[in-house]
């Protein structure tokens, strides 16, 4: 009886060990957990736009007057991997001190997205999802520093990329990269905190990027569904969007979400806005 009593109390004590080794790993898992950052946001100013004549986008109101735009691009780094969101004017426009003067824009690139890129210590081929709000000039000029993301764009979107006899050089060398033709909504990481919305109406596949941050809260990236506070105020459609019933829907359908998620819009075309927004190499969490 003694022995089997002393080998019980050597069982018990050996339990004791083991489920307190158990315990003792379980805490250091958390605590790797806790340490692992969690969403974070780099925002990046790729270009200023002067807009000769504002009405442009508010038809009728504030004729002849110019307004002043930024440009703006993010890199979202979660822990399951990172995405890249807009991508500014080409950097190359860097190079010309008088940037491009067209009869509606004048636009200049101050710093590349590669200065900034670097600025932070990030190699742009390290980034795994690319996904631009749609296909005009100031959104893909740099896509292809992207070399091994995979393409996140609406399936319009992504049918004009590589159009035409001579495809956009901005474009061209993702021609062979993984891509995902969205048809709607995609959560890109699948824990809900990065999520891709369709609101088509600027272009046929025009779309918008919500984002549910740790410290800041939700916010939503405008792509250009507007492009300045009294844009979205006047729920002004830009004479140029190619479907202004598309446009206005996708309007309604991002206020409502907005309202019912308490998110923050940030418009990424908005000077005033931006301005009170950190930027790279400060991170946003
Ligand atoms: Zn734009």
């Amino acid at each position: 009886m003694k022995s089997i009593k002393t080998l019980s109390a050597i069982g018990f004590i050996a339990l004791m060990f083991l489920s307190a080794c158990g315990t003792k790993s379980t805490d250091n898992k958390k605590e790797v957990e806790k340490e692992e950052p969690g969403l974070q946001v780099y925002a990046f100013e790729v270009g200023d736009i002067l807009v000769k004549d504002i009405s442009l986008f508010n038809a009728g109101v504030d004729a002849g007057q110019s307004k002043q735009f930024t440009n703006t691009a993010y890199l979202i780094r979660h822990p399951k991997g990172d995405l890249i969101w807009d991508t500014g004017l080409p950097d190359a426009l860097a190079e010309a001190a008088d940037g491009n003067d067209s009869p509606g824009f004048l636009m200049k690139m101050p710093k590349t997205l590669s200065s900034q890129l670097q600025g932070i210590g990030y190699n742009a081929a390290d980034v795994d999802f690319i996904a631009v709000s749609h296909l005009h000039g100031d959104h893909i000029g740099n896509m292809n520093l992207f070399t091994g993301a995979t393409v996140l764009l609406q399936e319009e979107e992504y049918a004009g990329l590589f159009e035409g006899a001579q495809p956009n050089p901005a474009v061209a060398s993702l021609i062979n990269n993984e891509a995902i033709k969205l048809k709607g909504d995609h959560d890109v990481f699948g824990d809900s905190s990065v999520v891709i919305m369709r609101a088509p109406g600027h272009t046929a596949g025009h779309q918008v990027l919500f984002l549910d941050l740790p410290e800041t809260g939700p916010v939503l990236l405008s792509g250009d569904l507007w492009h300045f506070s009294k844009n979205r105020e006047l729920r002004g459609v830009p004479q140029f969007n190619v479907d202004v019933d598309a446009t206005l829907a996708s309007m309604d359908k991002v206020e409502a979400f907005l309202k019912e998620k308490n998110a923050t819009l940030w418009i990424q075309h908005d000077y005033d806005q931006q301005q009170g927004i950190p930027h790279a190499p400060e991170v946003i969490k």
